[in-house]
């Protein structure tokens, strides 16, 4: 059953069962009250005729004055004597001078039936008559209603009740039924738009949504909207990723062979020709080891060994193996070292070292200066990597984490063959999973600054593996 027909449903099952519960008190408060009015009548008809009789000195029942009855209501009397005759009776009788009701009452009794007699639905008070101060029966009185004016207003009520309670339902029905259409119909825009996207296969089309954006439907094509977004950047930057692949393959696949072909065409070993092949395959190895890291650390499959490691030591290892890239092309120097304890993963920690030190020396042109410090700052550890280079772009900052991205001017100078443009986003990857940040600032007049943060060890570090 859909949703529109469920909802529809419980939308008349509460109506009914509503009008039901009102139906119903109405009802019995109507026939309660009408009953009480029949009963009141009886009793002041059965009061005024017993004050019209007196008992002579034979002990029989005498009426000497016609009694006193409200002639608003039909009411029937009989006065049976003693020997069983009829004595006294109302001018007009239901069924002649038959008994209203037959009943054999004790003295001092009195009892109220509904009858039919004659066709005519009555209420019937018979009540036994005694002298007073005796318990000895001299007759019974018989006063009876006619119920077909209660009963007609029972039954037309009833009647009014139920057409009344169907119509209703019908229409809490129609009306739910249309108005749960209306509420709905923005929910098959969502599904006839999700149905485009995945014909068309285009994330880039949006579900648009005219009503306000704070109520339930707004709400879920907002997040149907945000999810579609972040298919759609998930979708590019895959689709960015294999062409970067792609394109980071080519030209060293193209540069072995071309130096194949040559040693063929020349028919002997060529040893620069090799010395490229050997490089070229060195560049290639080292992209996959370092795509297969970035893509193992991204399904959560690298661990971490985690341990107390002194950064201080650290850094001055690392300074000493990038010496040999600076060599005297440009000055590397230490600014401030501070004895630093942290908890990590030392070699992934040494990476995040080597990879901004070898960015700063790589980019950094002849003569200029890479400047790497480590200290303590608002209960943190900072290393802060600074250069004199180019400086990178503001419209490339944003980006430079990302797998593969690598700013113009590296791209035109990759030429050196070693930037893949993954190095960053490594760097930035552990350094998250050390709980740390990584960010980078412009230098005056020009210039890079690399700092990393990362969270000082608090007491001994548990020495175990994360998996990041
Ligand atoms: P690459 O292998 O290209 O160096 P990275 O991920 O290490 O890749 O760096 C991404 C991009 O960030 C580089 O291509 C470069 O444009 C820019 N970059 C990184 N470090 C520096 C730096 N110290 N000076 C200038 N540009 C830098």
């Amino acid at each position: 059953m859909s949703l529109r027909a469920r909802l529809t449903v419980l939308n008349m099952v509460i109506v009914g069962g509503i009008l039901l519960l009102f139906g119903t008190t109405l009802y019995l408060t109507f026939r309660f009250v009408l009953n009480n009015q029949v009963n009141h009548t009886l009793e002041t008809a059965s009061y005024a005729i017993s004050q019209a009789l007196r008992i002579d000195q034979r002990g029989s029942l005498v009426m000497d004055t016609e009694p006193k009855l409200d002639p608003a209501n039909e009411v029937y009397y009989q006065v049976w004597g003693r020997d069983g005759l009829l004595k006294y009776a109302s001018q007009k009788q239901p069924a002649g001078n038959e008994h209203l009701d037959f009943v054999n009452l004790g003295p001092n009794l009195s009892i109220t039936r509904d009858v039919n007699l004659a066709g005519i639905r009555l209420r019937v008070l018979s009540v036994s008559l005694s002298g007073s101060g005796t318990n000895r029966p001299v007759g019974v009185l018989q006063v009876g209603v006619s119920l077909v004016m209660t009963e007609s207003i029972l039954q037309t009520l009833l009647a009014i009740l139920l057409v009344g309670a169907t119509v209703a339902v019908s229409v809490a029905g129609l009306a739910g039924w249309f108005s749960i259409s209306q509420a709905l119909k923005p929910l098959d825009l969502v599904t006839e738009t999700a149905l485009q996207i995945t014909r068309a296969d285009d994330l880039s089309r949006r579900i648009p949504y005219h009503g306000s954006p704070g109520d339930e439907v707004g709400q879920l094509i907002l997040a149907f909207n945000q999810t579609l977004s972040r298919l759609e950047n998930l979708f590019n930057s895959q689709r960015r990723f294999l062409t970067d692949v792609g394109h980071e393959l080519r030209t060293p696949l193209t540069v072995i062979k071309g130096n194949v072909d040559l040693m063929r065409r020349m028919n002997s070993m060529d040893d620069e020709s090799m010395d490229s092949i050997e490089n070229e395959v060195d560049r290639l190895t080292r992209m996959v080891s370092d795509l297969l890291l970035l893509a193992q650390a991204e399904s959560g499959k690298i661990p971490l060994v985690w341990r107390t490691v002194e950064l201080d030591t650290l850094v001055l290892e690392v300074m000493q193996q990038m010496r040999v890239l600076a060599r005297d092309r440009l000055s590397l120097r230490l600014d401030e070292i501070d004895q630093v304890l942290v908890c990590g993963d030392q070699d992934r920690l040494k990476q995040v070292l080597l990879n901004l030190i070898g960015n700063a020396i790589k980019y950094t042109p002849t003569g200029g200066e890479v400047v790497v410090g480590l200290g303590k700052a608002n209960q943190q550890a900072r290393i802060t990597v600074a250069d004199t280079g180019p400086g990178i772009p503001e419209e490339d900052r944003p980006y430079i984490f990302e797998r593969f991205y690598r700013g113009e001017k590296s791209r035109t100078r990759s030429k050196d063959g070693k930037g893949f443009g993954l190095g960053l986003s490594i760097a930035y990857w552990i350094v998250k999973n050390h709980k740390g940040m990584i960010e980078v600032s412009p230098n005056q007049p020009h210039g890079t600054t690399f700092c990393v943060w990362l969270p000082l060890a608090d007491g001994p570090c548990p020495d175990e593996i994360i998996s990041g």
